[in-house]
Formats: structure tokens, C-alpha cells, sequence
């Protein structure tokens, strides 16, 4: 809805505001409505203006990937690297930016960069003597639906001299429930091709435990909103514990994301949580800090974990 003439003194002005309105209340999920206003019309503008941001920043490659290392929980040995993605100039969380990327489609251009880069870290891995190292990236589903993102990786993958199986693409829970079917069957294709795959964010997105065994998953993330009160929340130690149990029923590892304190990694390791990432071991380091950090990280691990 929108209202003559305080939202539009002429008819295109007030039919292009009723539009605005009738895209929010489609965003609401449908069956809705929604009335036009000043605060829609800004949060527009925003959106649009960090679209067009985006859109330079990627012709002018301002992004850059850190990398946070994953550590096996019962050894303390590095298992390999998540890449994060970063927009330095702008010094913005992915979390917002990424939500416009989807959107407006540039997340399917990003994504690309964001892999063909990983599959540069993943030859460095090998060329620095830890072939073994795994490296996981971000997906969003916007990536698999509409273009053929499965040759697309095919390409990275056949450009790169890696075994496919050290690369790890997570998808987050919710954004795997939206569509259960497309995501068993995109699982199913990433899986023939021997990548490995793993939920993130898990136990946020209402996901019907069932469904899990139609995925041929590698591995969960539990969520950090479950490990960050660990220590004083008995019902977030109840949710933990049986996520573990049931993903290892299903033979699905569980890596746990936020660990931050050393009573933390002593819950996850009694549990036996299988691998961890969080600042106690390390931040998400910039590609320069990669190598320096794998050299030292004898003295993080002597530390952190006992024999
Ligand atoms: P995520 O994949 O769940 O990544 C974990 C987030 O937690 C990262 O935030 C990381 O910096 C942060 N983190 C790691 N350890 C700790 C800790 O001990 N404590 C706390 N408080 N935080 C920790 P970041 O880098 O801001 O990324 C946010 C989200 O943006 C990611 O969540 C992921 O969903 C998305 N994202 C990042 N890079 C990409 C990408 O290349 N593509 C896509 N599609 N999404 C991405
Ligand atoms: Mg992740
Ligand atoms: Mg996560």
C-alpha cells in the first residue's frame, strides 16, 4: 500500500512505493501486507548503495580471505583451515554484506572468486609440505540453484593439484532446510565429485533431525550460540552432548566454532567432540600469517593441549 500523496505526488512515484511495499511484504513470506514508509524507503537506499559498493568493489578486487585453523580435538594437530571472507576498505562483517550479496545475485561472482582463491591456498598448503590439510569454504545456496556451479567447481578443482577431498564446502543449516530436496540432490552431485561437506550453524536451524540422514554428510558445525555458555548453561551442555552423540551414531564428525576459553575445549574434549576453531587457538589469520603461524603452532599446542 501506499497512500496519495504523502507517498507519491504523481502516479509513478506513488505505483513505484506501492512496489517497495508489495517486495517487503513478499520478503515477509507472502500472504501479508505492508504499507509504504519514509524508514522503507531509506532501508531501500541502503541496500541499494551497498549493492552498487559491492558491485565495484568487485570489478576493483577489494576482497581478501582470512583463514581460521580447525584443530583436532584428541591430538591438538592442525586438520586445515576455514576461509573467511573479508572486505578490508569497508571493514564490514561478512554477515552484512553477504545478505545483499544473496540477494542481488553477486554473491554467485564473490562465491566464485572466494573458490578459485581457496584452490590457490589449497596448492599452497601442498607446496608448504601439508598436503593434508583440509580448507573449507562458505557457500550460500544461491550458488548451486540457477547456474551450473557444479562444473564451475569442477574447473577449480581440475586447475588445482589437490585431491578434491580436501576441500570442504559448509552450507548452513537453515539455508539447507529452505529447499530439501534441491539440497540432497546438490549434496548427492558434491559427493560423486568426492568434496566433503558439512552443515554450520548447526542446531539453529530447525532442521528436522530425520532429514540428516538423507544427507551424506562429513561433518557438523555446532553453533556458537551453544558452546559460548557451555560453562553455565546446563541446557546448552545438554543440546551439545547430543548433537555429538547423534551425529557419531550417524558416523558424522562434529567440529565445534567459538571455542574461546580452555574449560570449553575440557567439555568438547570429554564429549569428544572431534575438532574445534575458535580465538583460544586462534583469530582468522590474513594469507601472510598462514605460514608463520604453522611454524609456530607447536607452542599453541604445547599449551593448550597435554599428552
Ligand atoms: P561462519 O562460517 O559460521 O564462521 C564463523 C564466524 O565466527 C566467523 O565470523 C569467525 O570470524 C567467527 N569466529 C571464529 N572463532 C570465534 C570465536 O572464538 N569467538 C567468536 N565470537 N567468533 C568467532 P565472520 O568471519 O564474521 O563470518 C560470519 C559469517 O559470514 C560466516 O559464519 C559465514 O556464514 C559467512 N561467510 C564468511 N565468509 C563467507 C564466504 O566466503 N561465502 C559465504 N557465502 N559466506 C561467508
Ligand atoms: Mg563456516
Ligand atoms: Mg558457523
Amino acid at each position: 500500500m501506499a497512500i496519495y500523496p504523502d507517498d507519491g505526488a504523481d502516479r509513478s512515484k506513488l505505483l513505484s512505493n506501492a512496489d517497495l511495499a508489495m517486495y517487503e511484504a513478499k520478503n515477509a513470506g507472502r500472504d501479508t501486507y505492508h504499507i509504504f514508509s519514509g524508514e522503507l524507503s531509506r532501508k531501500v537506499r541502503v541496500r541499494h548503495d551497498m549493492e552498487k559498493n559491492l558491485r565495484l568493489a568487485i570489478s576493483k578486487e577489494e576482497f581478501s580471505l582470512y583463514y581460521q585453523p580447525k584443530i583436532n580435538m584428541r591430538r591438538g594437530e592442525i586438520t586445515g583451515f576455514e576461509a573467511l571472507l573479508r572486505w578490508p576498505s569497508r571493514n564490514i562483517s561478512p554477515s552484512a554484506f553477504i545478505e545483499v550479496a544473496e540477494e542481488s545475485g553477486l554473491i554467485i561472482p564473490i562465491g566464485e572468486w572466494v573458490l578459485e582463491t581457496a584452490g590457490v591456498m589449497l596448492d599452497n598448503f601442498s607446496r608448504w609440505g601439508h598436503g593434508a590439510f583440509s580448507l573449507s569454504v562458505n557457500l550460500s545456496v544461491r550458488q548451486f540453484w540457477g547456474v551450473d556451479f557444479i562444473g564451475f567447481l569442477k574447473g577449480v578443482i581440475a586447475r588445482g593439484h589437490f585431491p578434491a577431498n580436501r576441500l570442504e564446502l559448509e552450507i548452513t543449516e537453515s539455508q539447507l532446510m529452505r529447499d530439501t530436496v534441491r539440497s540432497a540432490h546438490f549434496i548427492r552431485e558434491l559427493k560423486t565429485m568426492g568434496v566433503a561437506v558439512s552443515v554450520d550453524d548447526f542446531g539453529t536451524g530447525y532442521s528436522s533431525l530425520a532429514y540428516l540422514k538423507n544427507f551424506d554428510l562429513d561433518s557438523l558445525k555446532v553453533d556458537q550460540s551453544f558452546i559460548r555458555d557451555l560453562i553455565h548453561d546446563p541446557s546448552d551442555r545438554l543440546i551439545v552432548r547430543a548433537i555429538i552423540a547423534m551425529a557419531h551414531g550417524m558416523r558424522i564428525g562434529v567440529i565445534a566454532e567459538g571455542v574461546e576459553t580452555l574449560e570449553q575445549l575440557a567439555f568438547l574434549q570429554h564429549e569428544h567432540c572431534d575438532e574445534l576453531q575458535g580465538f583460544l587457538v586462534s583469530r582468522p589469520l590474513p594469507e601472510e600469517d598462514v605460514l608463520p603461524f604453522i611454524k609456530n603452532y607447536n607452542l599453541v599446542k604445547g599449551a593448550l593441549f597435554s599428552d
